[in-house]
């Protein structure tokens, strides 16, 4: 780490210590040449991956986006908004904890259905078939017949 100061590249670490919010690593610094002293702060980086469409073209992560899609889907059903703030939130920590700087829609769509399941059936039938894009009868049944299933 240069020296803020002097531009040095030695500094010593004199101090390390986790900070209170202990979401960050502390240290104090100085440096080797001019002896001033600065911190520096270590934070773990989060970061939403980029979102690749099925044709290939990337795309900004849009939370307004996953929440319009959810809340499509639960139109008019018996979910409460706080249920769907939680989803969404699920939804949004497994993007940014799954260390990927690019994830598909198709990963993001298994996300939410997974979630659609456990809020709401009607909801997830109504996503999974328009989502799945489903190619023949059969696959719709089998879609309806997991739905039967009880939640993990
Ligand atoms: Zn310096």
């Amino acid at each position: 780490m240069k020296c803020p100061f002097c531009q040095h590249e030695e500094t010593q670490v004199l101090d390390t210590r986790v900070s209170e919010e202990g979401d960050a690593i502390r240290r104090r610094r100085r440096c080797g040449k001019c002896d001033k002293r600065f911190t520096t702060y270590e934070r773990i980086e989060l970061v939403m991956p980029y979102v690749v469409k099925k044709n290939g073209s990337r795309t900004e992560y849009s939370s307004a986006k996953l929440r319009g899609s959810l809340e499509l889907a639960l139109r008019k059903r018996p979910v409460a908004a706080p249920a769907v703030d939680k989803a969404i939130a699920s939804i949004e920590e497994k993007l940014l904890t799954s260390g990927q700087r690019e994830v598909d829609t198709g990963y993001i769509g298994e996300l939410v259905m997974q979630e659609l399941q456990r809020l709401d059936n009607v909801a997830y039938i109504r996503f999974a078939s328009v989502y799945k894009n489903f190619e023949d009868l059969a696959e719709f049944q089998n879609a309806i017949a997991e739905v039967g299933k009880p939640a993990r």
